[in-house]
């Protein structure tokens, strides 16, 4: 375990943001958490968890050490006629580790395809898309306690998950560091094609009956099209979460925007911000070194050399003009440090 001083956190996040760790660390073990865990101490040091920066936003320097997670290993511990129960190292990459299971023929992850970032962030913010989320192939994951440096395991139900949401985010929030998850994959597989522009794709591509792979092809093909590249344009894929608002609410909106979009969800209606940040008039806006994604409204970008503290203002900006023209309140999904 090296650890270094002042390092420069751009390679370290999709945003491509330039700011400085005091300390910075790899850790490839439990062990190596450990023993970090105790310099940070003997330093009086906040501790701050890497994984592959795709949903952070640096607003400074961090007087911290920061931690970078690079446990590995993909491991079968059970299978039976219809499952398969994967371990996988909190620092693998997500979506290699897709790729993996599709090889494999494990299904259960393809509609997640090409999301950037970890494994071990995975569960944080119960990644989803395509009408899958972590949550549905979730099935426990060990994690180190930062106070006792002793390694717990969380079942299903420990982990609250919501919308982009888990305990990791909130009641435990910088409490535990992710070390491994467990996936229940299925060797029988289900397709979820109904989702987005899926089937439409599949047609396109001259598929009549779809396998993992295919689907995950699909999935490739229409992210490739919609989201900018973060080796491109700096960026963490949405910057707000979608809101959720009553009927009332939404029926009043649909008085002054017949066209307004809106899907019922258990809690009300679900309203893409995408929509709402381009009704505000941010779409392709550019101040700068910074802006809104022309294509997409909800990615906000960094063109090279912007500074995530004006970022960080822009978002502020977006939600108040959300707001005062809808009366609703946009919550960021990137964590800000
Ligand atoms: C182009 C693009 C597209 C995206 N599309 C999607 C999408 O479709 N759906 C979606 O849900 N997300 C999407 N994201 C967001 C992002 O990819 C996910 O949130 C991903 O899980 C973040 O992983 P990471 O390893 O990069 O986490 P980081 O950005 O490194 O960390 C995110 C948070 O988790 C914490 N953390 C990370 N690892 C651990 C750990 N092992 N233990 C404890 N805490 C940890 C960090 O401290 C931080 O608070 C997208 C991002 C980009 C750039």
């Amino acid at each position: 375990m090296n650890i270094q001083e002042n390092i420069s956190l751009l390679p370290y996040n999709t945003f491509g943001i330039d700011k400085i760790a005091r300390y910075f660390v790899q850790v490839t073990s439990e062990k190596d958490i450990q023993n970090a865990l105790d310099f940070a101490e003997t330093k009086f040091l906040q501790v701050i968890i890497l994984g592959g920066g795709s949903n952070i936003l640096l607003t400074q320097d961090l007087q911290a050490l920061v931690l970078k997670i690079e446990i590995k290993g993909i491991k079968l511990i059970f299978e039976d006629e219809e499952n398969v129960f994967v371990e996988v190292g909190a620092g693998e990459n997500w979506h290699e580790f897709v790729l993996h299971c599709i090889h494999k023929n494990w299904a259960g992850v393809e509609n997640l395809s090409l999301i950037p970032g970890t494994v071990g962030a995975s569960p944080m913010q119960n990644i989803g898309a395509y009408g899958v989320e972590i949550k549905d192939v979730f099935h426990q994951l060990k994690a180190l306690n930062r106070k006792t440096k002793e390694t717990e395991v969380f079942n299903w139900e420990d982990c609250a998950f919501g919308y982009r949401e888990s305990v990791f985010k909130n009641k435990l929030k910088d409490h535990y560091i992710i070390t491994q998850v467990v996936f229940k994959l299925s060797k029988k597989p289900v397709f979820h094609t109904e989702y987005g522009a899926i089937q439409e794709t599949l047609e396109q591509m001259g598929v009549a009956s779809p396998s993992i792979k295919l689907i995950s092809d699909a999935v490739i093909q229409i992210r490739q099209s919609k989201l900018p590249d973060p080796k491109e344009i700096g960026n963490a894929g949405s910057f707000f979460k979608n809101p959720t608002i009553s009927k009332n609410h939404y029926m009043k909106i649909k008085d002054s925007y017949p066209n307004a979009p809106g899907y019922p969800t258990e809690e009300g209606i679900k309203v893409p911000a995408a929509w709402l940040i381009e009704q505000a008039g941010w779409k392709g806006k550019t101040f700068g070194k910074i802006g809104v994604h022309g294509k997409q409204p909800l990615v906000l970008v960094n063109y090279g050399g912007g500074d995530g503290k004006a970022i960080k203002e822009l978002s502020r900006e977006i939600q108040k003009s959300v707001h005062q023209k809808f009366g609703i309140l946009l919550h960021p999904e990137v964590n800000f440090l």
